[in-house]
């Protein structure tokens, strides 16, 4: 039987020996199961907070940009405790906002970023924040992982996020060989079907720092394993 479209896009690296095809849909069931004890990502324990709004997910995808999950989520709690809306954020002093997103990393250059685009979402979107790839990535501090995690998780529009994790487990995986994460993400734009763009991000965060880690990955415990090629892992535990 000829590989499916989505299995054929890349071929294996690494020899398959036992390994059963990969199959896409099962890999998503196995990691819902394996990740329910896990802490969720940041963006998606928001969300499950009430913290939802395109204007929320959009300042917390800011915000988490190089700072940890356990850091992000109580230093999004308390700003939100404090201004949720773009017009609330607006008005803020920007010694106050530098407060308070410690000890977030660059709380210097997020709070600036925070407060220019909260200001013209105010004066040019009505206090509506734009829906679109383009419309989000034109505010200065938003690329495209931030535009794409803001546009599926509070917009539910179909956008996939990639960051490091997301970008290394994929390729180990073997699901798709591309050397950077914008790469990742055309590369999977292509193969991976649409009712997975969404959740990729929300599994693979979680997967990738607890399971599938940048050095030494619990390979022997992982239950991707019989048919994950562990592209590139030369130690693994
Ligand atoms: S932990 Fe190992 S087997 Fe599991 S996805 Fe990562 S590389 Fe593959």
């Amino acid at each position: 039987m000829p590989p499916s479209p989505v299995h054929s896009a890349v071929p294996p690296a690494a020899p398959a020996g036992a390994k059963e095809p990969f199959d896409i849909d099962e890999a998503f069931r196995r990691l819902r199961r394996a990740l329910a004890g896990l802490p969720k990502a940041a963006m998606f324990e928001l969300r499950d907070r009430g913290y939802g709004t395109p204007f929320e997910q959009l300042v917390a995808s800011l915000i988490s940009a190089r700072t940890r999950d356990e850091t992000t989520t109580p230093v999004c709690l308390r700003l939100f405790a404090v201004a949720r809306t773009p017009e609330a954020m607006a008005a803020l002093d920007e010694a106050e906002l530098v407060r308070l997103l410690q000890p977030a990393t660059f709380p210097e250059p997020k709070a600036r970023d925070i407060l220019a685009l909260s200001r013209r979402i105010v004066t040019e979107h009505g206090g509506m924040v734009p829906d679109t790839m383009e419309g989000l990535t034109a505010f200065r501090g938003v690329g495209p992982k931030i535009a794409a995690l803001t546009l599926g998780v509070a917009f539910g529009r179909p956008a996939i996020a990639v960051d490091i994790h997301v970008h290394r487990v994929v390729n180990r995986w073997g699901y798709v060989s591309a050397p950077t994460p914008e790469r990742t993400m055309a590369a999977l734009l292509r193969v991976l079907p649409e009712r997975y763009w969404i959740e990729l991000n929300e599994r693979l965060m979680p997967f990738g720092k607890f399971v599938c880690q940048g050095i030494s990955p619990k390979c022997s415990s992982c239950v991707l394993l019989s048919m994950c090629r562990q592209v590139g892992v030369t130690t693994h535990r």
